[in-house]
């Protein structure tokens, strides 16, 4: 069976500065915040995402198992 992850968004932290849709299709911008399109991915879709909780300067977005 696949593992599937959980995406979680701090949306009072984020300053929608757009950065996570710039490295990962599963997140878009919707009223100056970020918002994943899929809030539970597959271990294929983990890559991106963990590229997003990276690179986001203030540390909104959490993946967990
Ligand atoms: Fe918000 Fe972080 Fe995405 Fe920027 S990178 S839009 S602060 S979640």
């Amino acid at each position: 069976k696949m593992k599937k992850f959980k995406i979680k968004l701090d949306k009072e932290a984020c300053i929608g500065c757009g950065v996570c849709t710039s490295v990962c299709d599963n997140w878009i911008m919707d009223d100056n915040k970020a918002k994943p399109k899929k809030t539970t991915i597959s271990e294929k879709e983990l890559k991106c995402n963990k590229e997003a909780e990276d690179i986001c300067p203030v540390d909104a977005i959490k993946i967990g198992g």
